[in-house]
């Protein structure tokens, strides 16, 4: 049976997975930007982690086939999640448990959950799924860790079925084990001289498990997250307690100092998930240069990071840089009336 496949991953031998499910299309491309690469005379790639499925795409898959893994195996009945309006890894989860016949629940963040969002984008995958969904107001988000667990038991009684939390983002020590593979793939697609790794940071998650697959794999990459909201120290603190985690529950020597921790927060903008005249203009520009769709919430404003540190003589990210794509192609559709006056 394809949906509750075991992976049985050969790259990065030496060292020891978790158990995990196979759900994503890997390894994904590695593509040379050559527009930027010329403009900047460096050599910039883009790891195509927007190419890990169709549907079922992005960053938070990676994390996803080792989040579901422990509770195919456990017999679970359910998952629950949460994120914000058009999160791309509720739309991920929703559409994974369907594969793995999971239910799936999501608390998902609103201003006036009376009046929720028309159902566009990733809210739309989310229904086609079978997710239910539970609208929640930013305070009520603030809490998200207890009410996941709260949410959880009474499901569990309401549909007798066991609800497993997935903390938000998939960012534990668990997920975080997906971009450890992450980094096996690019040791095997670039070779192992120094490269520097740019990807947007989100909830943390993706950017511990690049910093602890450095270190597995003894590799001289330089990690840089770019922060699509709140500041460096918030994601420093978020990404060691990350991979303080792992190093205690997978007895592995990946914990670091946070303020070794390369964050740059100069390109949040006007705040999450609200685009600026800039991030809108380098999506079209992208799609025109590259054929890359980047979304509005992480990847742009990660590619505007990325460009903007090019332009700085003082910081330099090396020669070889790789940029993630970490996907979100469905938070792009209901941003079509802004992106309009730039096509
Ligand atoms: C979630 C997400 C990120 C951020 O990843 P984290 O592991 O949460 O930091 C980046 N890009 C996209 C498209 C995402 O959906």
């Amino acid at each position: 049976m394809m949906s509750k496949r075991t992976r049985t991953f050969t790259v990065g031998a030496g060292v020891t997975y978790p158990p995990s499910v196979e759900l994503a299309r890997l390894h994904t491309p590695l593509q040379l930007l050559d527009h930027i690469s010329e403009r900047f005379e460096r050599t910039v790639y883009c790891k195509r982690d927007d190419l890990t499925g169709a549907a079922l795409s992005g960053n938070k898959v990676r994390k996803l086939e080792f989040l579901l893994a422990a509770l195919t195996d456990g017999g679970h009945g359910g998952v629950i999640t949460c994120g914000g309006e058009q999160s791309n890894h509720a739309r991920a989860t929703a559409l994974a448990a369907a594969r793995l016949g999971l239910r799936c629940h999501l608390l998902l963040r609103t201003k006036d959950p009376s009046n929720p969002p028309e159902p566009t984008g990733n809210i739309l995958l989310d229904q086609l799924a079978g997710a239910t969904i539970e609208w929640i107001t930013p305070d009520a988000y603030a809490e998200r860790d207890e009410l996941l667990e709260r949410r959880a038991t009474e499901l569990q009684s309401e549909h007798g079925v066991s609800f497993s939390p997935i903390p938000e983002g998939g960012s534990n020590a668990l997920g975080a084990w997906g971009y450890v593979r992450c980094v096996a793939e690019l040791a095997e697609q670039l070779g192992p001289g120094p490269v520097t790794i740019v990807s947007a940071v989100g909830s943390g998650g993706t950017t511990a498990g690049l910093i602890a697959g450095c270190q597995l794999y003894n590799l001289p990459y330089r990690v840089v997250g770019i922060a699509v909201s709140d500041d460096r120290a918030t994601f420093q603190g978020r990404i060691a307690k990350i991979l303080a985690e792992m190093a205690e529950t997978f007895e592995e020597d990946v914990a670091v100092e946070a303020e070794g921790i390369e964050i740059i927060d100069d390109y949040v903008g006007r705040g999450y998930a609200l685009s600026s005249e800039e991030e809108l203009r380098c999506i079209v520009d992208m799609a025109r240069e590259s054929g890359l769709i980047l979304d509005p919430v992480y990847t742009a404003k990660a590619m505007v990071g990325l460009l903007g540190e090019l332009k700085k003589a003082q910081r330099n990210l090396g020669e070889k840089i790789v940029f993630i794509h970490t996907g979100g192609i469905f938070g792009l559709l209901p941003k079509a009336a802004e992106l309009k006056p730039l096509l």
